[in-house]
C-alpha cells in the first residue's frame, strides 16, 4: 500500500494570484511536484457553501468565473482536469458511514478556489478533481467531522486540498496595495494560527473566533476559515493534529497567504 499523502491547506487570495508575480504564486508553483504525485485531488474550497454536504460528481468539471471585474486573461483560463465519479460514489460512502449524508452534484463544476491553486500546482491539468463543499451556517466542528470523515483517502493516493485564507477581510483588502507589508491585527492572527497548528491545539483552532486574536476581524465571515478544518480532520490521525508551515506571505497587508499541511 502506498504512503498516505499528506492533507494541505492553502491560501488563495484574489483570483489574480494565477498572475500576480508574488511569493505565494512562485510557492504554488513548485508545491505540486514537491509532493507524490496524487490519483486524484479533493478540493475543499470555501467558494462552494451549500446548506448540506455536496460533491461534484461529473465526467468532466467546468471551470467556474466565480469572481466579477478582473481582468479578461482571468474568464479565458480553463482548469480542464477530468472529474471522477467512481471516487466521489467512494467518498460519499466514507461521509455516509460517519453520519453526514452527502449529495452528489453531477453538474458543478470548479470554483477559482480550486482552480486557480491547482493551475499553479499542478498546471498540466491532468489529475481528476473533486470539489467538497463547505456549510458555513454549521460549526467548525462539523467540518473537523468532515475531514475526519474522509481521512481514509490519503491511503488510496488522493490528495486533500482545502482552499481558503489564513486571514480574510476583504472588505479592508483592496485599500492596500498587493505587496504592502502585513498590518498588524492580521500578522497577529496568522502567527497564532501557525502557533496552534504547530502545537497541535485542536481545541483553540476550533474555537477561533474567541481564541484567535481579533478573529472576527480576521475572519468576518467562517467561509476561508473553515476548510481549514477539513484539511485539520483529514489529516490528524497519528500525530495529534499537529501540522507544519509551508508557506507564510501577505498579500494587501490584511490576507495572509499561510499554507499548512499535516503529514501522515
Ligand atoms: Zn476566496
Amino acid at each position: 500500500m502506498p504512503a498516505a499523502l499528506p492533507t494541505l491547506f492553502v491560501s488563495h487570495g484574489a483570483p489574480t494570484l494565477v498572475t500576480d508575480p508574488v511569493p505565494t504564486r512562485a510557492f504554488l508553483l513548485g508545491l505540486g511536484g514537491a509532493l507524490p504525485r496524487p490519483r486524484a485531488i479533493l478540493c475543499v474550497s470555501a467558494h462552494w457553501d451549500t446548506s448540506a454536504p455536496r460533491l461534484t460528481a461529473g465526467e468532466r468539471p467546468g471551470t467556474m468565473y466565480d469572481f466579477y471585474g478582473f481582468p479578461d486573461e482571468l474568464y479565458e483560463m480553463t482548469y480542464p482536469a477530468p472529474g471522477d465519479p467512481a471516487l466521489a460514489r467512494r467518498t460519499a460512502g466514507l461521509l455516509a458511514s460517519a453520519q453526514i449524508p452527502v449529495a452528489l452534484d453531477a453538474e458543478r463544476g470548479l470554483d477559482h478556489g480550486a482552480w486557480v491553486p491547482l493551475t499553479l500546482m499542478y498546471p498540466q491539468a491532468d489529475i481528476p478533481v473533486l470539489q467538497l463543499s463547505i456549510q458555513s451556517h454549521l460549526s467548525p466542528r462539523h467540518h473537523l467531522e468532515l475531514g475526519r470523515a474522509i481521512a481514509p483517502l490519503r491511503e488510496e493516493g488522493v490528495l486533500i486540498v482545502a482552499s481558503g485564507n489564513a486571514t480574510h477581510n476583504l472588505r479592508e483588502a483592496f485599500s492596500h496595495s498587493i505587496d504592502e507589508p502585513p498590518v498588524p491585527y492580521a500578522r497577529e492572527f496568522a502567527d497564532w494560527l501557525t502557533g496552534r497548528i504547530l502545537a497541535g491545539d485542536t481545541d483553540a483552532l476550533l474555537d477561533y473566533l474567541e481564541q484567535g486574536p481579533q478573529g472576527p476581524r480576521n475572519h468576518p465571515t467562517a467561509d476561508h476559515y473553515l476548510p481549514l478544518l477539513v484539511a485539520l480532520g483529514a489529516g490528524m490521525e497519528g500525530n495529534g493534529g499537529t501540522g507544519r508551515l509551508l508557506h507564510d506571505g501577505y498579500t494587501y497587508g490584511v490576507l495572509s497567504m499561510a499554507a499548512y499541511a499535516w503529514d501522515a
